[in-house]
């Protein structure tokens, strides 16, 4: 029986779970995904939580070294059948330093993705984007479905912008990263309504063909789909760095846990993309606007963007532009 005189608890591994499963129900993951606690005794003391996006040494190194005592983060360690965490091994090691440092460690991935507020929301909110949106709801009768959530958003921007200039913001209000943004499409088409997708956003290219918005924010788009998909008439598309896209959801993700908890939280800005070079052609000098961009993507003329040509992936000779 408590009363008023009773001190607070602690807050333990179980009460940051049980605060995520409330925010991001484990049932409103894909199938495919694996989430939830990956380690930890659920009846540790947990003071300080660190929030990232992928479980790698070093944001491991990271938390360790800040005190953490349970890492959230957005990726899954372990997303395939594993027969060994032994510490031989690039994931066995991390198992191994977290439980050795008694940092437990836990994963939000499509659950949160899917979630209002959720990953995307976040990537909104950069944008300033209003009206929000899902850009793919779930399917109904499915866990997740909902009023509000969804995979990616869409909103309206605060005011138009040409591609070219859109582009040039993303950069700007997203996370830098090497790999930067690039954009697909007439550099002078103006965007009103953009759709954002937080992670990997090819699945949804005829989702935002179907809503009708101007532009499209993702991320590891490639480039057969890419092509085809403008030549098909869809919205331009801005590609930007995976981990960028993802970043924004860490603060709002920190904020949460702080609010409910009571909790310390370190909000990791160290940059998992894998890519860290970048290089601009020197071609890419030349002013965009002077481009013929029938379809979008200008793949030349040889290339037909309708053909798939499996045998041709990632075998092209780089094109000028
Ligand atoms: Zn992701």
């Amino acid at each position: 029986m408590s009363t008023t005189a009773t001190p607070p608890q602690p807050t333990t591994v179980a009460d940051v779970v049980a605060a995520l499963a409330r925010r991001y129900p484990t049932t409103w993951a894909e199938d495919w995904d694996r989430v939830g606690l990956v380690l930890g005794e659920p009846t540790a003391r947990v003071r300080r939580v660190s929030c990232v996006v992928d479980v790698v040494p070093e944001t491991v190194a990271e938390a360790l070294a800040a005190g953490a005592d349970m890492i959230v983060a957005h990726h899954p360690l372990l997303l395939r059948g594993v027969s060994s965490v032994a510490p031989t091994t690039f994931k066995g090691r991390i198992v191994h330093d977290l439980i050795k440092a008694d940092v437990a460690l836990y994963v939000a991935h499509t659950n949160a993705d899917v979630a209002d507020p959720g990953v995307s929301d976040a990537l909104a909110a950069r944008f300033g984007l209003t009206g929000l949106r899902p850009l793919q709801p779930p399917a109904p009768g499915s866990p997740a479905a909902g009023a509000g959530r969804g995979i990616g958003r869409i909103g309206e921007l605060p005011r138009p912008m040409t591609l070219a200039e859109l582009t040039r913001h993303a950069a700007a209000v997203l996370p830098a990263t090497a790999w930067g943004v690039r954009a697909a499409g007439d550099p002078g088409r103006m965007v009103r309504t953009l759709a954002v997708s937080g992670g990997s956003g090819d699945a949804f290219l005829g989702a935002a063909t179907a809503a009708g918005v101007d532009a499209y924010l993702t991320s590891d788009l490639r480039h057969h789909p890419a092509g085809e998909h403008l030549a098909a008439g869809g919205p331009a598309l801005l590609d930007a760095a995976h981990w960028a896209t993802e970043r924004p959801w860490l603060d709002d993700l920190a904020a949460a846990l702080r609010a409910e908890l009571g909790v310390e939280t370190i909000v990791s800005d160290l940059d998992t993309d894998p890519w860290t070079v970048h290089a601009a052609a020197p071609t890419a000098a030349t002013p965009a606007a002077t481009r013929t961009v029938p379809g979008g993507t200008a793949p030349g003329p040889a290339a037909d963007p309708a053909d798939p040509a499996p045998a041709a992936d990632d075998k092209e000779p780089r094109r000028e532009g």
